[in-house]
C-alpha cells in the first residue's frame, strides 16, 4: 500500500483499521488470508459508499482476482468487526462504506429518482452520539433524509405549472 492518503483514509487511520481487522481475525480464529487484506485495502480506496459490483471491478482492475463468494464472505467479516457498514438507500442495491467514513456523513435520498447525496455530519448542531437509552447500548448510527433532489423538484414544478394553464 502506498504512503500517505489511501483514498479518504489517512495513513494513521489505515494502520488503526488494519490493527482492528487483525485483532478481529485472531479473536475469532479466522485465517489472515492475502485475499481478505487485498479486499480490505481496495475498500479503503473508495472515497464513500460502493456496491459489490464496483468492488469486484476494482479488484479486477488491480489484477487481483477473487470470486464474488470471497468478496461477500470478506464483507461479512468486515461488517461483523465493525469496520464496514451496510446501507440500503431505498433501491434494492445494497451499498457498503467504511464505518470511519460513514460516521462523518449524512445521506439525502431522493424519493423520486433514488439519487443519493452526501453531506458532512458536522453541519448538524446536535449530537446523537450523546443520546442515552434504557436497555440499549448504541454503537453507531446513520442518518438518512428523504426528499426531492433539485432536478426532480424542478421537473415537478414544471409539470404542475403546465397543468395549471
Ligand atoms: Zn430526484
Amino acid at each position: 500500500m502506498a504512503d500517505g492518503i489511501i483514498g479518504m483514509v489517512s495513513k494513521d487511520s489505515y494502520k488503526g483499521l488494519r490493527k482492528k481487522l487483525d485483532d478481529f481475525l485472531e479473536l475469532n480464529n479466522l485465517r489472515k488470508t492475502e485475499e481478505r487484506y487485498a479486499i480490505f485495502d481496495r475498500i479503503c480506496t473508495f472515497p464513500s459508499y460502493f456496491d459489490i459490483k464496483q468492488l469486484y471491478e476494482q479488484m479486477e482492475f488491480s489484477n487481483f482476482h477473487v470470486s464474488r463468494a470471497t468478496l461477500y464472505n470478506s464483507i461479512e467479516i468486515f461488517i461483523a468487526s465493525g469496520l464496514l457498514v451496510r446501507h440500503q438507500f431505498g433501491s434494492n442495491t445494497i451499498f457498503f462504506e467504511l464505518k470511519l467514513l460513514a460516521d462523518k456523513h449524512i445521506y439525502m435520498i431522493c424519493t423520486k429518482c433514488g439519487s443519493v447525496m452526501e453531506a458532512s455530519r458536522d453541519s448538524l448542531d446536535f449530537n446523537l452520539a450523546n443520546l442515552r437509552f434504557r436497555r440499549f447500548t448504541p454503537e453507531s448510527y446513520n442518518i438518512y433524509i428523504y426528499g426531492l433532489c433539485s432536478r426532480c423538484r424542478y421537473a415537478l414544478r414544471k409539470k404542475l405549472s403546465k397543468e395549471k394553464y
